[in-house]
């Protein structure tokens, strides 16, 4: 494994990470949870991603028996959590979006959960105009300095609202965010790529990228039909089914077919190649990476040792075969 800095912080997280979207608390319970977590951890991930909103605190209340159960060190480990969303199927006022009350509220609550003492990161899951800026960075800033959460960031915030983030804290001595949790895949770069590319540099962004498989579309299991067993069949998922179904989604399943020759090609399996394109970014601190059973861990731990393979020959040919492809992009080799 390697471990990158999350952007110009001192903390170094894994370069691929687990998070609990869809599958914890949605597809099994605790003890799944930790033959997944335990696999991850064996292959050195250090970041646990989870958010209040994610089966509703349920998939926070299994990651933290699970913790319990794994018995790892504490400062060995870097946990997440994200407010904004609610932790009840129908929040009242309060009970979800950014206020100083509900991001504190929900901060405890996700420890409790979590069965933690802190947070290492927290983010604010997705912008709320309705609350002024000052009011959000202040509350962060709060718990960092109450010894809470150790470094606060967002996630799916324009590059403008980031600024703006940066400047309010910049004004009144505040801290600002650290890190932004954007979709990025092979089918969802601008952001990344384009929309924050001054922000590296100008904030020392770091950025813990989401569904580097877009949900498994990237994986080719799609390819030849829908497997049964698979999360585009879940109860409450029809809008990702939807999407695969579109046609901008067949267009994209066409693209992975093309795909699936170059992985052959490097004697890696696809979702192997998607993991480790993500990881040639060198504006990505770490990818997060999902899985619903332990074997799909061990194949996508293992996208760590082909990132080589990804020579600029074979990132140009991909490049060829992806649809979006937005200029001013520098890939480390
Ligand atoms: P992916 O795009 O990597 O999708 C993961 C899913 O793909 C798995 O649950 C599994 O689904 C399937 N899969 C994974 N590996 C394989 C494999 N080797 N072979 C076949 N199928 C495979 O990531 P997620 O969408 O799960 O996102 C990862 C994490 O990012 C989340 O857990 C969460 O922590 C974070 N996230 C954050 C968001 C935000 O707004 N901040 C939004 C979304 C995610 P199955 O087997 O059921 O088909």
């Amino acid at each position: 494994m390697e471990y990158r800095h999350l952007g110009k912080s001192g903390l170094k997280v894994s370069a691929l990470s687990f998070g609990a979207w869809v599958t914890f608390g949605i597809q099994f319970g605790v003890d799944e949870a930790l033959e997944i977590m335990t696999a991850a951890y064996d292959a050195g991930v250090n970041f646990f991603d989870n958010a209040e909103v994610y089966a509703h605190g349920q998939a926070e209340t299994i990651m933290g028996e699970a913790l319990q159960k794994a018995g790892w060190q504490r400062d060995s480990l870097v946990i997440s959590s994200k407010v904004w969303g609610g932790a009840v199927a129908n929040p009242k006022p309060n009970q979800n979006r950014l206020s100083r009350k509900h991001i504190y509220e929900a901060c405890h609550q996700a420890m409790a959960r979590l069965q933690v003492d802190y947070l290492d990161l927290y983010f604010c899951h997705r912008p709320d105009p309705e609350t002024p800026m000052e009011e959000v960075v202040r509350a962060m800033t709060e718990l960092i300095q109450q010894g809470k959460v150790f470094y606060w960031g967002t996630s799916e915030w324009s590059a403008q609202q980031l600024m703006e983030a940066y400047s309010t804290a910049r004004q009144y001595n505040l801290i600002p965010p650290t890190m932004e949790q954007p979709q990025y895949n092979m089918f969802h770069r601008h952001t990344v790529e384009v929309e924050y590319a001054r922000l590296y540099e100008a904030m020392g962004l770091g950025t813990t990228i989401w569904s580097p498989l877009a949900s498994g579309l990237l994986t080719g299991k799609y390819n030849d039909g829908v497997p049964e067993d698979s999360r585009i069949n879940l109860p409450g998922y029809e809008w990702l089914k939807k999407m695969f179904e579109s046609e901008d989604g067949q267009k994209r399943l066409q693209t992975v077919r093309e795909l699936v020759p170059v992985a052959d090609d490097l004697g890696i399996s696809m979702p192997q190649l998607a993991i480790a394109w993500c990881l040639k970014n060198p504006n990505v601190s770490t990818v997060i990476t999902g899985a619903s059973r332990a074997s799909q861990v061990v194949e996508n731990m293992k996208a760590m040792d082909v990132v080589d393979k990804l020579t600029d020959d074979v990132m140009e040919k991909l490049e060829t075969l992806l649809d979006n492809k937005p200029s001013g992009m520098e890939f480390q080799q």
